[in-house]
Parts: C-alpha cells; sequence; structure tokens
C-alpha cells in the first residue's frame, strides 16, 4: 500500500471540489483563445429535437458531396492491419506524394491535419520574445499556435478582406521567425495573385520561414508553384490538407512541402504515429482520384455562382471567394445565425476573428443551398 492519501494533503480538495490548477499552467496557456469549432450535426440534432438528416451543415467548409470515393474504398481494405502501428515514415504515402509534386519523400511532413504543421513550426521556431506575422482576419489557428509556444503574432490589418503584402513585409523585424499565409483564405475566401505571393517571398529576410497555406489550393484557378521556389532554396513551407476538396476532414491528415532539413526538424518535433493507417491508406487512394477534384471544383464553382445570386437577389453584401464558403455581412449576425440553426442550418459566426457583423457560409449542395436561401429570404421579409 502507499503511503500517499488524499486525507494528508488537505489542499487536494478531496471535500472541497476539484484540485484547483491555474496556478500551475504555463504563461503562455493562461490567457490562450480557444478554437471555435462549427458545431457537429449530432450535437444540433439533440439540442433541436431534429433528426440528424434534417440538418444541413454549411460551417466548417467541408465538402458537401461527401468523402471522395477512392478514399472510402481504401479504408476497408486497410483495416486488417489495425492492430499495427501505422507507419511512422508513411513510405507509401510520402512517396506518392513526392511523385506527384515532383519532390523528394524527405521533403514532406504529415500532420493530424494541416493544423498540426503549424503547432509544429512554432515548436521548432517560436519562443518568448519570437514575433509572427499574419493577417489580422487570417485563419485563426496560427494565433493561436504562436501564443501557446509563447510567442508575439503580430497580425496586420486587412483591407477588403485581403492580406496586404507590403504592411506584412513592414511588420517583419530582427524578431520575426514565421509569417503565415493563407491562400486563398479562410475566413475571408480572398485570394492574392500568384505573382505577388512569389514577390513576397522573394523579399523576406533569410531570418524568416515562411508559411504558405495552401488548404484550398484546388479551388484556385492559378495556384502559386510553390515547389519551384522552395527547390531555389527559399526557406517556404506549403501545407496542404485532405480535410477540404477531397472530403477527409473526419480522417485528420494533411502534409507540409518543404526544404529536406526544414523537412527533418519538423519531424524530430513530430509526435510519433500522428498520422493513422487508415488515414495513410486514403490519402494514397485519394490522390489517384483526379476526377474527384474537377468535380468538386466544378460543383464548387457553380454553388458559388447559386449562392451569390441568392444573396444579391436578397440585397446582402458578400466578399467574392474563390474558397469553398462564402463571407456574408448582416444586420445583426448572431440572430441570423442563431434562427438558421433553429431551422436546421447550422454557419459559422466569426466574433472570434473581430468580423461580428459576418457570418461564414460553406458552399453545400445544389439544394442545400436552395435550403438556406429560402431560410434567408424568410428572414428578410
Ligand atoms: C481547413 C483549413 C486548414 C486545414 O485544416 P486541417 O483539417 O487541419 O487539415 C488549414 N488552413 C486553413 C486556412 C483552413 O481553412
Amino acid at each position: 500500500m502507499s503511503n500517499f492519501s488524499v486525507f494528508n494533503y488537505p489542499n487536494l480538495g478531496f471535500y472541497g471540489g476539484p484540485m484547483p490548477i491555474e496556478h500551475l499552467l504555463r504563461e503562455s496557456v493562461r490567457s490562450l483563445p480557444v478554437y471555435q469549432p462549427g458545431k457537429p450535426i449530432e450535437v444540433v440534432a439533440r439540442e433541436l429535437g431534429l433528426k440528424p438528416s434534417e440538418i444541413i451543415k454549411l460551417a466548417s467548409n467541408e465538402n458537401p458531396i461527401g468523402a471522395c470515393p477512392a478514399a472510402l474504398e481504401a479504408i476497408p481494405r486497410a483495416m486488417k492491419d489495425l492492430w499495427l502501428y501505422p507507419d511512422n515514415s508513411a513510405w507509401q504515402l510520402s512517396g506518392v506524394l513526392a511523385e506527384k509534386l515532383a519532390v523528394k519523400r524527405d521533403q514532406i511532413t504529415l500532420g493530424a491535419g494541416s493544423n498540426e504543421l503549424f503547432y509544429l513550426l512554432c515548436d521548432l521556431f517560436v519562443e518568448s520574445g519570437i514575433e509572427v506575422v499574419m493577417g489580422a482576419q487570417a485563419f485563426i489557428s496560427y494565433k493561436i499556435a504562436t501564443l501557446l509556444a509563447g510567442g508575439t503574432p503580430v497580425c496586420v490589418p486587412m483591407p477588403d478582406y485581403t492580406h496586404d503584402l507590403d504592411a506584412m513585409r513592414e511588420a517583419v523585424t530582427e524578431q520575426t521567425r514565421l509569417v503565415f499565409l493563407p491562400n486563398p483564405n479562410n475566413p475571408t475566401g480572398t485570394r492574392l495573385p500568384a505573382q505577388e505571393v512569389e514577390a513576397f517571398a522573394r523579399s523576406l529576410p533569410e531570418h524568416v520561414v515562411f508559411c504558405y497555406d495552401e488548404a484550398y489550393r484546388e479551388y484556385d484557378p492559378d495556384p502559386l508553384d510553390v515547389v519551384r521556389l522552395i527547390d531555389e532554396g527559399l526557406p517556404i513551407i506549403a501545407t496542404r490538407t485532405f480535410s477540404k476538396i477531397y472530403g477527409l476532414a473526419g480522417l485528420r491528415i494533411g502534409y507540409g512541402i518543404s526544404s529536406r532539413d526544414l523537412a527533418a526538424r519538423l519531424n524530430s518535433v513530430r509526435p510519433p504515429f500522428n498520422t493513422s493507417s487508415l488515414a495513410q491508406a486514403a490519402a494514397v487512394a485519394a490522390l489517384g482520384d483526379e476526377d474527384w477534384v474537377r468535380h468538386s471544383s466544378e460543383a464548387n464553382r457553380q454553388g458559388i455562382g447559386q449562392l451569390g445570386a441568392g444573396f444579391d437577389a436578397l440585397g446582402l453584401e458578400w466578399v467574392s471567394s474563390t474558397a469553398n464558403f462564402v463571407l456574408v455581412r448582416f444586420e445583426n449576425s448572431s440572430k441570423v445565425a442563431d434562427t438558421l440553426q433553429q431551422t436546421g442550418i447550422i454557419v459559422r459566426p466569426l466574433k472570434g476573428y473581430d468580423l461580428p457583423d459576418h457570418l461564414r457560409i460553406s458552399v453545400g449542395t445544389e439544394p442545400m443551398n436552395a435550403r438556406l436561401l429560402e431560410a434567408l429570404s424568410r428572414l428578410h421579409q
């Protein structure tokens, strides 16, 4: 028997509720903003007493058509090996990626979603006194990862909902180690032309690593050839994901493309077995399904057209989008979000992005978009 007993340690609060932990926390964790995910369908269904099938989720930029069929076929085949740990080097997936991208296998770093790459980058480069430059309305994970690592996010204003690359360049100091740029951006949907991003990448000083987040690359009609810049030796990491156009958000898999040195360092801080064997197998299959990507981006283009026309007809202000969602302005956005949710339509409020008047609405299938527009038109009467 151990000598340890809670009766000897009255401060553990055995009788007074749970032991307080606040004072034990790392400084960087105490005031960390919390990532607000879109509400899951099951949760809203339970809250409203509706069937999950009656609810549509337009809140997390998932592919509304569903998961890539080739990936769905690969998963049962991979299941018999579930008793084994995954291949930590992801030999097969990194090989397929390397061939497709014309890079070396050891230039790839796999993450449990591309989100994990942002945290790994901050693990490598950020600590107290280090600055990380990002847009004020850029994807919020960059800010959270920076703060968690004890660094200082430098949030640069985004006029017209678009990254201001000149201002971002000016925000870089001797203390800057990382710059994040998502293109197209979430949550604004705006896109910068490839030449401007390339000029920006070339303008950065050598002590800065540039993270170019391409979560929505497949929706961009004219994406930057970022591998060419990495080949040239610029300190860039491009991050990509299977969560969006491939429809595999639930599997959690994404990757980074960088120099071998950076990939090796990222792998040195990556938790072992961070991507599952099912995710790796599904990703391999998905990469072979180019029809799916074409079909999904075409459906998305039509969906943006349908939503845009509908928003115009309702006299709503919206931001032109190159991604799979649209930023829309409302007089009373939280009331609109609540009312939509009551009718089983989940959209995303953006208070955490300092866009309190806007909602981000993911593009749905044709009937989903029609149902959303119908619900909005009832609101507007
Ligand atoms: C969705 C998204 C990601 C990727 O998320 P994962 O599911 O973690 O791969 C990355 N960046 C942006 C801007 C996104 O919107």
